[in-house]
């Protein structure tokens, strides 16, 4: 990975499980992004209404409070437009059509390697 290919893209995890939270910092850390963190739905939300120029979230599904699928639901019912990648350790019994349908860009699933997760951030961020 090149150093600095998210300079400066505010990207929020969301992430309840400290080990993978400590181990999605890192590798954004390497990338420049300015990283915001929360540990449950409600966090999540509070973090959104405070930083309004959040560029995308990893959203974990399986969270406290208020779990991933419901946290996107506000989020995007209150007009939200940045992207929202769920992560999740379950394979998902919809498909990538019922992911969107539910208001997430898009999606991946645990482990993610260092490779996938900056691929697949840099496919929305650094599209021109
Ligand atoms: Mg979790």
């Amino acid at each position: 990975m090149e150093l600095d290919t998210l300079k400066g893209k505010k990207i929020l995890i969301v992430e309840d499980d400290f080990s993978s939270k400590l181990y999605l910092n890192k590798i954004l850390e390497k990338s420049g992004a300015v990283i915001f963190n929360a540990a449950d739905g409600k966090e999540a939300l509070d973090t959104v209404q405070k930083n309004a120029d959040i560029d995308l979230i990893l959203m974990d599904i399986q969270l406290p409070l208020l779990d991933g699928y419901a946290c996107t639901k506000i989020l995007r019912e209150s007009g939200n437009k940045m992207v929202i990648i769920a992560q999740t350790a379950y394979a998902l019994t919809g498909d990538q059509e019922s992911m969107i349908s539910m208001g997430f860009n898009d999606y991946l699933i645990k482990p993610i390697s260092q490779k996938q997760l900056i691929d697949k951030i840099s496919s929305y961020l650094l599209k021109c």
